[in-house]
């Protein structure tokens, strides 16, 4: 049945009398029809990827692409004068993950299925999400973000849970996403909920009571842990999601017919950073429940568990007091207490033992009682086995590997980027949609000028694309001329969004001095900052207000543009990556583990501006010193810097007087007219006397940097062999090639 015929039965009308709604109704129950006939056969043994987040996307025109159908339902909807874009409007984004490391699991998602394993994704159906971002008087606010709606990809299913927790307990249910494999099978998304779940306790913005467990448990993603009542909730998130985790994965070995002595033959469990990590003591629990001793129950689970560590951040290291876990969790702490103790008599070693201080450290007790811990790029695995996990490393290691990150080539470059994909299509032939490491073969066309300047050319429309929905969604206008320099990622401050602000400010001062780029520059943000991370919003507050500023000075307006998208999500990555020719991956070196916005970028055909961090590294070692622009601090001088602690940031700014002028102009009037001082001041404060990921020492060789890109893009045909060189050697970051090495060294499916 096609699209229109199975509309026509669900309708009683054609196509072309139904409204746009109806139409996107009708499609979402066909792809899930469609999807359904491809369901896995299912193996014995399954992967069960337990994530916090999952930052999937939009999905109808993934699924047509995966399922085969889209070009078919494309030219159907024109045949009756719509569009699919028209009819995609329609549909939500889905509002469950922060950034990358749920973007991370999406992509992983897709690639299980593509590669058809037997592999499930595991985790919330948070309510409201994560907060949208809107943009007041040149400061983030924060509002509910309501994404599911009576017709959604998200099915009811009939496995319902009981879940304890200190003096109460839940009834849970489990709805289920397809995840659709490109030319492949269907594999699903378990999404947990309770329908005691009360959307009118939200008050004001994304306020509600965050004592209210039984009403507030999936209300939100990450609600705001800044005090006491916000951290204990995401205690309870994450038992609620491991306990339904866990009940599921025991519940489908026993059908399968496993005796739980063997689970191990049944189930592998991925914990995607130290959220479920609670899934190893309730495992534990379980099994004890169901007639096995603690001893074998703790080495049964051992067998299955592997952990993926996303950052060596110690604030994101969880660590949680063990009155919090008395009070959500009481009956999984003597069981920690167990687990904790054979440890600390085994190794007598305060370093690697599961409790101290009070405190239960989660990765801790994930790399004592699992089977592998993998870092997410061949850096940030290295400096793992050297410093942070180094006492761990040394009990441990065959359980150290590295997975470097990857991203779905079917959304990032099928999807986002159809010209581009036709164009390499005609060059080199359909294959690279399967075996990404086929893009290699675009090498032989870098010298073919006629095919370089198509390369440019589809880049050019791709800002014209950009430039007309910006102003459309936004009523941003941007210059499709101008050079598209841009920096879309959560906001942190070891990210360094700071930092490309300050060069914005340089910028500013040499064309009011006269100096005037040679085409103009577009610099475009796009970041959400936690709720209660005070300098990031101020971050956001000077990016705002610098800004306007630029905006209302016709000085400078001509050859300078900042845009701050608001609350940038998948949806609007997708429109923002095809279009960029320059891209800021200018994390503080050591501190961002792997990136993935970096891939998608150099997929199409973005050049990077980036320090030797995460996978930029191993990004320069495929395409070489002359495709990329990296600048500078490596890790190891960061590193022992920070060892030492030598850095005095006030050093560089009595000594640069560039930077001293950048610097102040923080918290100058002019900055003041359109901004708040409090913001400001404490914002110009931070740097001047503590800058803890050191925007100072690596600010000249920033600019100079810029400089050298600005320039480098001029010579436009040299430009378009940089762009091949990046798209042509982007086949190793294809996430198929990631889940292929989970499986062969940690799962064995
Ligand atoms: C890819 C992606 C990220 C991750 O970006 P990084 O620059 O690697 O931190 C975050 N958010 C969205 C919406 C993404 O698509």
């Amino acid at each position: 049945m096609t699209a229109n015929e199975y509309i026509k039965v669900r309708f009683g009308r054609h196509m072309d009398q139904c409204t746009n709604e109806e139409i996107y109704i009708g499609l979402l129950e066909y792809v899930k029809d469609q999807a359904k006939n491809k369901e896995i056969a299912g193996g014995k043994k399954k992967l069960y990827y337990i994530s916090a987040e999952f930052l999937i996307g939009k999905l109808l025109s993934n699924n047509l692409i995966n399922l085969g159908l889209y070009d078919e339902v494309k030219s159907e909807l024109e045949a009756c004068g719509k569009s699919l874009a028209e009819i995609e409007e329609i549909e939500v984004e889905p509002s469950l993950g922060n950034g990358g490391l749920g973007r991370l699991a999406a992509c992983f998602l897709d690639s299980i299925a593509t590669l058809g394993l037997n592999g499930d994704g595991v985790g919330l159906a948070y309510h409201m999400g994560l907060f949208k971002q809107v943009f007041k008087d040149n400061l983030q606010t924060e509002e509910p973000n309501p994404w599911m709606r009576h017709h959604s990809w998200m099915t009811p299913t009939e496995r319902t849970y009981r879940v304890d927790f200190g003096g109460f307990n839940v009834t849970s249910r489990m709805y289920d996403i397809d995840v659709t494999g490109y030319d492949s099978v269907t594999t699903k998304l378990h999404l947990f909920d309770v329908d005691t779940v009360d959307e009118s306790i939200i008050t004001d913005g994304i306020n509600f009571d965050k004592s209210e467990f039984k009403k507030n448990l999936t209300l939100f993603l990450y609600p705001d842990d800044s005090d006491d009542n916000g951290r204990l909730l995401r205690v309870y998130q994450q038992y609620f999601m491991v306990s339904n985790a866990a009940q599921l994965i025991l519940d489908e070995a026993v059908e399968k017919g496993s005796n739980l002595h063997d689970l191990a033959d049944y189930a592998v469990i991925q914990i995607n950073d130290t959220h479920p990590s609670m899934v190893i003591p309730e495992l534990v629990r379980l099994l004890q429940i169901r007639g096995i001793k603690m001893d074998e129950a703790i080495d049964i689970v051992s067998k299955c568990c592997a952990y993926t560590n996303h950052t060596i951040l110690a604030e994101a290291l969880e660590k949680w007091p063990i009155d919090f876990m008395m009070k959500a969790v009481p009956q999984l702490m003597p069981i920690i207490r167990e687990l904790h103790n054979r440890i600390h008599i085994k190794y007598n070693n305060p370093e690697v033992d599961i409790i101290k201080d009070g405190l239960v450290h989660m990765a801790h007790m994930d790399i004592h009682y699992g089977i592998s811990i993998n870092g997410v790029a061949a850096l940030h695995t290295e400096i793992l086995k050297d410093t942070e996990l180094n006492a761990f490393y040394k009990l441990y290691p065959e359980k150290f590997n590295n997975k470097t990150n990857g991203i779905t080539f079917r959304r990032w470059l099928l999807y986002s980027n159809p010209e581009l994909s036709k164009l390499i299509e005609e060059l080199i032939g359909p294959g690279f949609k399967k075996d990404a490491t086929e893009l290699k073969k675009l090498e032989q066309f870098m010298n073919d000028d006629a095919v370089v300047q198509r390369f440019l050319d589809v880049k050019n429309t791709r800002k014209t694309v950009l430039k007309n929905y910006l102003a459309k969604t936004q009523g941003i206008n941007i210059d499709d001329n101008s050079v598209y320099d841009i920096q879309i990622k959560r906001l942190h401050e070891y990210k360094r969004q700071q930092m490309n602000a300050l060069y914005v400010i340089n910028k500013y001062f040499e064309i009011k001095e006269g100096k005037k780029p040679a085409r103009p520059i577009t610099v475009i943000f796009g970041a959400k900052a936690a709720p209660a991370y005070v300098i990031a919003k101020d971050i956001i507050h000077l990016i705002l207000c610098l800004s306007e500023i630029i905006d209302n000075d016709p000085e400078v307006s001509p050859y300078l543009k900042v845009v701050m998208v608001e609350n940038y999500n998948v949806t609007l990555a997708e429109k923002l990556i095809p279009a960029c020719d320059i891209h800021e991956q200018i994390s503080l070196a050591s501190k961002e583990a792997s990136g993935t916005s970096n891939m998608k970028f150099m997929l199409n055909g973005a050049i990077a501006i980036g320090t030797m961090d995460g996978a930029n590294v191993e990004m320069h070692e495929f395409v070489g010193d002359d495709n990329i622009f990296i600048f500078g601090e490596d890790s190891d001088t960061v590193i022992k810097r920070y060892a030492d602690g030598s850095y005095c940031s006030r050093d560089y700014y009595e000594k640069d007087a560039n930077l001293k002028k950048c610097v102040d102009f923080i918290v100058s009037d002019k900055l003041m007219e359109v901004g708040k001082k409090e913001n400001l001041e404490r914002l110009y404060n931070e740097l001047l006397n503590k800058d803890w990921f050191m925007t100072f020492p690596d600010f000249k060789d920033y600019c100079e940097t810029k400089e050298r890109a600005y320039a480098a893009f001029e010579n436009r045909t040299e430009w378009g062999r940089k762009m091949i060189k990046n798209i042509a050697n982007a086949g190793f970051f294809s996430s198929d090639r990631t889940i292929e090495q989970y499986n062969e060294d940690i799962w064995h499916l």
